[in-house]
């Protein structure tokens, strides 16, 4: 089957423009964390990417070490976009990212230049591309002076292997500094990348407040907590769930009573906003300007069709927020 993308592909996603860059994201963004490695069915991500791209989500998220095993997200994700999406390439915007461990000795895991360069190469031959959109560095690196680590990405943009570069799990201060050294070599930070949920609220504390001052985009990750936040643990673990399967990162101890209570309560007004509990999540994130794309996962194309109906209604009243930080609270 030749893939030929919807021609009204751009007609109901809204796109936000990246801090103050000139880089716009659509409203919903996917990544391959999960679901897209060797262990995971062609035929069924390969629907998923048909989807999300037939539906204007123009931006792909991957990193050298998603699979598993490690880099398999990347060699499957390069033939489809061999295979399917070549001739779309210009409509995409595609990231990747080091800093976590990826292969064996002191050059293959955390910031510095050695690891970051090396792993970007690995990468763009996985996934047969001669750029990428975005390079992140994965994670803050106690050990590495910031000066290389970001230097390294403002190598990466000069050597033409990627055209912007962003942050992720850098806190509110470190990302302070590690944006300051980009400005001056050059080379801004289009983007933060940041664990952010109802579930995990973190970046309220000052991160979000730093973005905004410097212009830089947001890119919350997991904003379904895994999966969490939506109605599929509310009775017990389904056995094709994240966190029955032995390759997921979610953890059945994470599922608590307290949480499952919580869900409940919060599926309940879901339901009140004619909206899935997965749609109020991820509209829930989008309600703030600073947050230009909700990055999300999904297992199998359904998912992601409920998750896109997020859009649908992306308002709430004083009251429904003021009800969200209640159950939350509990
Ligand atoms: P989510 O919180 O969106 O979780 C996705 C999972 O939730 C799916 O695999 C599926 O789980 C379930 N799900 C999704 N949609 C629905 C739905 N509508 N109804 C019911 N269940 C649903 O995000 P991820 O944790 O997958 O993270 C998203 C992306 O963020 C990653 O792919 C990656 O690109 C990035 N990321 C970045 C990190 C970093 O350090 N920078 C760390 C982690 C992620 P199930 O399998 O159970 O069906």
């Amino acid at each position: 089957m030749t893939y030929i993308a919807s021609a009204n592909r751009y007609e109901k996603m809204p796109y936000r423009r990246c801090g103050k860059s000139g880089i716009q994201l659509p409203a919903l963004s996917l990544g391959l964390w999960h679901n897209f490695g060797g262990v995971d069915v062609f035929e069924n991500y390969r629907k998923i990417l048909h989807l999300a791209f037939d539906s204007g989500i123009t931006h792909f998220d991957l990193a050298n070490n998603y699979g598993p095993p490690y880099g398999s997200a990347e060699e499957n994700f390069g033939y489809l976009l061999d295979k399917d999406f070549r001739s779309y390439r210009d409509e995409l915007i595609i990231s990747s990212k080091a800093g976590y461990d990826m292969w064996p000795g002191p050059y293959g895991n955390w910031g510095s230049k050695k690891y970051l360069v090396s792993s970007l190469d690995q990468s763009l031959k996985r996934m047969k591309l001669d750029y990428v959109d975005i390079f992140y560095h994965h994670r803050p690196d106690p050990e590495t002076p910031l000066e290389e680590t970001m230097g390294a990405l403002d190598h990466i943009v000069r050597q033409g292997k990627a055209l912007y570069v962003g942050i992720s799990n850098y806190k509110a201060e470190e990302a302070k500094q590690a944006i300051a050294i980009l400005k001056q070599l050059g080379t801004p930070c289009l983007i933060h990348q940041p664990k952010y949920s109802m579930f995990e609220r973190w970046v309220e504390g000052g991160l979000l407040d730093v973005l905004e001052e410097e212009g830089v985009g947001c890119i919350p990750f997991s904003p379904l907590a895994q999966g969490v936040l939506t109605n599929k643990y509310l009775n017990g673990v389904p056995q094709d769930s994240r966190a029955a399967k032995q390759s997921g990162h979610l953890q059945t101890n994470q599922i608590t009573p307290e949480r499952i209570e919580q869900i409940k309560q919060l599926n309940q007004l879901a339901l009140q906003r004619n909206q899935t509990l997965a749609q109020m999540a991820l509209a829930w994130l989008m309600k703030d300007k600073r947050v230009t794309t909700v990055l999300i996962g999904a297992s199998k194309p359904e998912q992601l069709a409920d998750s896109l109906k997020c859009l649908d209604n992306t308002n709430f009243t004083t009251e429904e927020l003021n009800h969200i930080e209640t159950i939350l609270q509990n």
